[in-house]
């Protein structure tokens, strides 16, 4: 008797599991439907650095993994041009290019430079947008006033060349929006990249029409940044993962990489009230409305 029933709970629990494992498949495919559904874009990123020329493929492949579908190489100064170019070239349906001259590049010889970027930056419609430009008064400020000549002029050909804008500003929101001011009226357009300011910076800057990238700091614990643009709204969102600084939570101090915006996407989701399939449908719909990824 004891026998009999041992092997009927046996054939039972089998079937249950048969049962479970088969509810377990569907819902894996269904996953893998929904992963395939969810796409992102990284705006901002730096993959065509040398940190990366060990494993490139892999990170490229662990992005398209995840669902990252497109990333947005921004220039840094001359000497960053044609390693991003080479990277560019290798992966040129993943990638996609901004040209311009980043204020902590801006020195003594910050007129050649000027020169150079605008020489790259018309040389075909190879890019997307105008950046990294900006202000940064974090680490030097001897060269303030140059840096707001050189974002000058990068704005003025922004505008003539019909591009948007990818803004770095540290320590400068107050001298960005002097500048940003001049060109009232004018067709401006662009993200405050990594943005870093406070609520008021925050309303600002979207009620001029620009949209804020948004990544890795959002996951850290000292961060407010999310309790700042929680009242902004994802409609005013961009994803990026300035790669490879700022890493985010659980990778925080490891080299960052593309495929760590589905920490910055589960955040803002929590953020936000929103599924992961929302933040990042309203954040891709974003980017391809800013720049033009045809
Ligand atoms: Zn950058």
């Amino acid at each position: 008797m004891y026998f009999i029933v041992t092997i009927t709970s046996i054939v039972s629990i089998n079937s249950q599991f048969t049962t479970l494992n088969s509810q377990l498949s569907i819902l894996n495919s269904q996953l893998l439907t929904l992963n395939s559904q969810l796409k992102m874009i990284d705006t901002h990123s730096h993959i065509y650095g040398s940190e990366y020329d060990e494993d490139r493929a892999d990170v490229i492949a662990r992005a398209i993994e995840v669902g990252v579908e497109k990333v947005l190489l921004a220039n840094v100064d001359t000497s960053t041009i044609n390693e991003m170019l080479i990277c560019h070239n290798q992966y040129p349906d993943f990638t996609k290019m901004a040209m311009g001259l980043h204020p902590t590049s801006v020195k003594e010889d910050w007129q050649t430079e000027l020169r150079n970027i605008e020489d790259a930056l018309r040389a075909g419609n190879k890019y997307v947008s105008v950046g990294e430009i900006g202000l940064d008064l974090y680490w030097d400020k001897t060269f303030a006033s140059e840096q707001e000549k050189v974002l000058e002029q990068q704005l003025d050909w922004a505008i003539s060349l019909n591009l948007p804008v990818i803004l770095h500003i540290r320590k400068a929101h107050a001298e960005t929006f002097k500048v940003l001011s001049k060109f009232k009226g004018k067709p401006l357009r662009g993200v405050f990249h990594c943005f870093g300011g406070g609520v008021e910076e925050a309303k600002k800057a979207v009620d001029m029409g620009f949209l804020l990238g948004i990544g890795g700091v959002v996951t850290y614990k000292n961060s407010n940044l999310g309790e700042i643009i929680e009242p902004i709204g994802i409609n005013h969102i961009l994803l990026e993962t300035d790669a490879p600084y700022l890493s985010p939570v659980p990778n925080r101090g490891k080299r960052n990489e593309p495929a760590n915006l589905v920490y910055v996407r589960d955040r803002l989701s929590s953020i936000f009230q929103i599924n992961s399939q929302k933040v990042d449908e309203i954040t891709t719909k974003n980017a391809r409305e800013l720049f033009d990824f045809s």
